[in-house]
């Protein structure tokens, strides 16, 4: 008999555990990159307060935040990128989290500029169809405005790449997001194995 998975259901221990599990993929860049889950109540989204890597954070250091930037709960500071988080829950019905990493793979493979192709089970995850792709800036998203252009990017997708900066997924429950290393683990081998020029095996049939 399979052992049981326990997830949990306090925002603030899901919110941890999965920065634990971006530490622990190697997602880690300094202080950057968040998850974030939306409150129970419709009040914003719950996120890791800023000033910590992944694998530091604990249910302690995790804040509520509205769609303004004001904390609403918590201790810590609101990452300056909170608005990926509080646009994309406020713009998808039914998203139960939202992961952002400056992973280093998908910075360097989104520089690229070429199509993401599954060379792993789990990337079938995300493609096909293509990766969605947010191209108005490489830059943090510090606005609740240009919060709103990466959701209409990321569409009802769930994955976006942004060129030079990581990747922005998105899905219907925390533990969907157990797969965000995916995005990650692809993009270099995937961009280093067609720079060779090699014949392409399909792992989705067309
Ligand atoms: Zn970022």
């Amino acid at each position: 008999m399979p052992a049981e998975t326990s997830v949990p259901t306090d925002p603030r221990e899901q919110v941890a555990l999965g920065c634990r599990v971006l530490a622990a993929s190697g997602q880690t860049d300094l202080i950057w990159g968040h998850v974030g889950v939306p409150d129970p109540a419709g009040r914003g989204a719950w996120i890791k307060a800023r000033g910590l890597g992944f694998g530091e954070v604990t249910p302690d250091d995790v804040v509520l935040v509205d769609r303004g930037g004001e904390r609403l709960a918590g201790t810590g500071g609101v990452h300056v990128e909170y608005p990926i988080h509080t646009e994309i829950l406020a713009s998808r019905e039914g998203t139960g989290c939202v992961v952002h990493s400056h992973a280093e793979s998908v910075v360097a493979f989104s520089a690229t500029g070429m199509s993401l192709r599954a060379i792993g089970h789990e990337g079938t995850l995300f493609t096909p169809p293509e990766v969605a792709r947010y191209t108005d800036t490489g830059d943090l998203i510090r606005t609740p405005e240009l919060g709103v252009d990466v959701a209409r990017a990321m569409g009802d997708r769930n994955a976006l790449l942004i060129p030079h900066h990581g990747f922005v997924s998105a899905g219907p429950d925390y533990a969907h997001r157990g797969h965000d290393g995916g995005p990650a683990r692809q993009g270099l081998p995937d961009a280093a194995h067609r720079g060779r020029g090699r014949d392409w095996l399909h792992l989705v049939p067309r």
